[in-house]
């Protein structure tokens, strides 16, 4: 629940609002899991809150570590599904990658969570809890999460009411207190949906642009017939005019299939004037997909075009390989326990 949520539930029990502010730190930032822990509420509101309320936190079931410190974590939840959370240690950041949903319906041919096809969306329950595990495990080191990006399984904007409590509890200084800077919405492009929550609420937005014509990017990525690069490359030039800040234009290299030079130019073209960062993600392999990574020196290329170009662009080193905890390598368990 966001805070006002919490408030409008806890006034039908007749409580005063500020019983929603503690209940919310409690939970958040405190990360209580069970309510008698809520020592500065009453023995008998606890007991009520006991009995009529849960506080969802599906156990970890996998914890892996890469060898260069990336974390994954692979919940069960309550119906027996499973996802998969990142976390992502770099020097002066701690980037926790959340999945919104179980599976995902929009098939993109490169990546591994596509290929499951969609299971259900994920509640906004269990997306926060993601993001409570790492705080705690983060805290128990001292460590403070610096950056939230819904990178994981899914399409959040496939399941934007629940990802937009989550992004409310998220910036809410009774919930986690992330500026909205540090929060980036990674989206194949659902237009519409995208508007809104960024109407809605200051975060980041990160799109999966991956091909610079039509004709490719809807063999790659199905729901490009629906909202096309020119209605995509339009938002993301309206964006941010009001946010200030610029979109990601996320284009993983998919050896031998969008990784020439001449893509390289089709694409610098078609994000001409969009205040725009290229964040170039070379394929990584998984036995869903039959791509292949393309040579480091194409990569390279591939860059030098966006940037002879002026457009800002760097190639995102890939963390977790070793786990399948990269971009796109996300799946779960390969097969859900009857619950
Ligand atoms: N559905 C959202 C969130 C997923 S983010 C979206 O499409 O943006 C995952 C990012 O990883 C996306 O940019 C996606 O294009 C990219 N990706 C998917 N599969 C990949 C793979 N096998 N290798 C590299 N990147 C991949």
């Amino acid at each position: 629940m966001t805070l006002a949520e919490l408030e409008n539930f806890l006034s039908r029990w007749g409580k005063e609002r500020y019983r929603a502010r503690q209940v919310s730190r409690w939970i958040y930032q405190r990360f209580a899991e069970d309510f008698m822990a809520m020592t500065d509420l009453s023995k008998s509101f606890r007991e009520e809150l006991s009995r009529e309320c849960l506080i969802s936190s599906p156990p970890a079931e996998r914890v892996e570590t890469s060898s260069d410190g990336t974390e994954k974590f692979l919940f069960r939840l309550e119906d027996g599904e499973t996802v998969e959370s990142v976390l992502i240690p770099e020097e002066d950041r701690r980037t926790l990658c959340i999945s919104s949903q179980v599976g995902c319906a929009l098939r993109c041919g490169f990546c591994a969570t596509g290929a499951m096809g969609f299971r259900r969306n994920m509640t906004s329950a269990e997306i926060v809890h993601q993001v409570c595990f790492a705080l705690k495990r983060l805290a128990e080191k001292r460590e403070r999460l610096t950056n939230v990006v819904f990178m994981g399984m899914g399409e959040p904007l496939e399941n934007a009411r629940e990802v937009s409590k989550t992004i409310a509890i998220l910036l809410s200084q009774f919930g986690f207190g992330i500026s909205g800077k540090r929060v980036t919405v990674s989206t194949a492009g659902v237009v519409p949906a995208m508007l809104a929550l960024a109407e809605e609420f200051p975060v980041s937005f990160a799109v999966s642009i991956n091909a610079p014509t039509d004709a490719l990017r809807s063999a790659l990525m199905p729901v490009n017939r629906k909202y096309p690069l020119k209605e995509l490359v339009t938002v993301m030039k309206s964006i941010p005019l009001r946010s200030d800040r610029k979109v990601t234009a996320e284009y993983v290299l998919l050896g031998g299939v969008n990784d020439s030079e001449k893509d390289a130019c089709g694409l610098a073209r078609l994000l001409k004037g969009a205040r725009v960062k290229v964040n170039l993600i070379p394929y990584n392999a998984h036995e869903h997909g039959d791509f292949t990574s393309p040579s480091g020196e194409t990569v390279n290329r591939f860059r030098d075009v966006l940037l002879a170009a002026g457009i800002q662009a760097i190639t995102r080193e890939r963390r977790g390989g070793d786990i399948r905890a990269a971009c796109g390598q996300l799946r779960g368990a390969a097969q859900a326990k009857t619950p």
